[in-house]
């Protein structure tokens, strides 16, 4: 496949498209992004990398880290792990406090913000030094050590986490937390704030679309199983309400952040990262959307 070719041709379609909507302002330094960036970067399973755009520039990840919190959790606890989260898509905003209420604080998947602070109060509860690990977990996905927290970012969304704070307490009064809850929400924002670029990001997935190589990252190992299962979680619920709509335009397992990117996976043949910060009102970038939706139409590779 001549992904050189299919990523310029995507590059000149997506034109069209720039200016649509508007950056994530619920936390302060992303409504500061330059919203007109754009960048997508295709690794293949053969380690070669195609790319257009800005995608050596870094931007913050959000909740695309959630699948490593879930990879890490699932190597910690097994099927134990849904105990304490379902795996079930929600159909609600990522944010929505309304379906936890009504389900006694077990989230429906890892990939809400209600499921993925319960992650991070399992990884709280599981490891020593768990930001050193989860860095370094993430670190040797893509096998670079200059990846990190933007702890400027971090902090800037606790100052208005209003929402995620009021999340935390209903999970805790549900007894579905055990650490103190100002703890859960520090961790979980310095995660949110990890910043990669989109061949970094594309790099880090290639392990979730790798079926038959060995899952092994610092110390946290999937079966071939699970990453098929990780793989499942993210087509069905990796794009806030809008999964389905994701899947039959694009047809891929990924995982959208309010940062603007999305990363997604061939399984078998490639990973895909695309940065651009304007998102539709579910939260998922248009461009990003509308550039993987060509790529999969332009090169008949998808799991459809
Ligand atoms: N840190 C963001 C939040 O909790 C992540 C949201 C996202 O990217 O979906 O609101």
């Amino acid at each position: 496949m001549d992904y050189r070719t299919v990523l310029d041709k995507i590059y000149k379609a997506v034109q069209p498209y720039a200016g649509l909507g508007k950056n994530a302002d619920y936390i302060p330094s992303l409504a500061n992004v330059n919203p007109d960036k754009f960048g997508i970067c295709i690794v293949t399973d053969k380690n070669q990398s195609f790319e257009v755009g800005d995608a050596e520039e870094r931007f913050s990840l959000q909740s695309i880290t959630k699948v490593f919190a879930l990879a890490m959790c699932l190597s910690l606890k097994g099927e134990e792990l849904w105990k304490r989260v379902g795996k079930e898509p929600s159909g609600t905003a990522f944010n929505s406090l309304v379906q936890l209420e009504v389900e006694h604080g077990l989230p429906r998947n890892p990939f809400i913000n209600a499921g993925a602070l319960v992650l991070t109060d399992i990884m709280l509860t599981s490891l020593d030094n768990p930001e050193e690990k989860f860095i370094g977990f993430v670190r040797e996905l893509c096998g670079d050590d200059t990846i990190c927290y933007n702890t400027d970012v971090a902090r800037s969304e606790r100052e208005t986490a209003y929402l995620n704070a009021a999340i935390v307490n209903l999970l805790k009064y549900h007894r579905n937390i055990e650490c103190d809850v100002e703890r859960v929400l520090e961790f979980y924002f310095k995660m949110c704030s990890v910043e990669m670029n989109c061949r970094e990001l594309a790099t880090a997935f290639l392990a979730f679309a790798n079926r038959n190589k060995e899952f092994s990252y610092a110390g946290f190992s999937l079966t071939s199983s699970q990453v098929k299962r990780m793989n499942a979680i993210m087509q069905t619920c990796g794009f806030y309400d809008e999964a389905g709509e994701f899947s039959y335009l694009v047809g891929l397992p990924g995982k959208s952040g309010v940062g603007g990117g999305i990363a997604a996976i061939y399984p078998g043949r490639y990973s895909v990262a695309v940065w651009s910060p304007r998102l539709n009102s579910k939260g998922n970038s248009i461009m990003g959307m509308k550039a993987l939706e060509l790529l999969t139409t332009e090169t008949m590779e998808s799991i459809f």
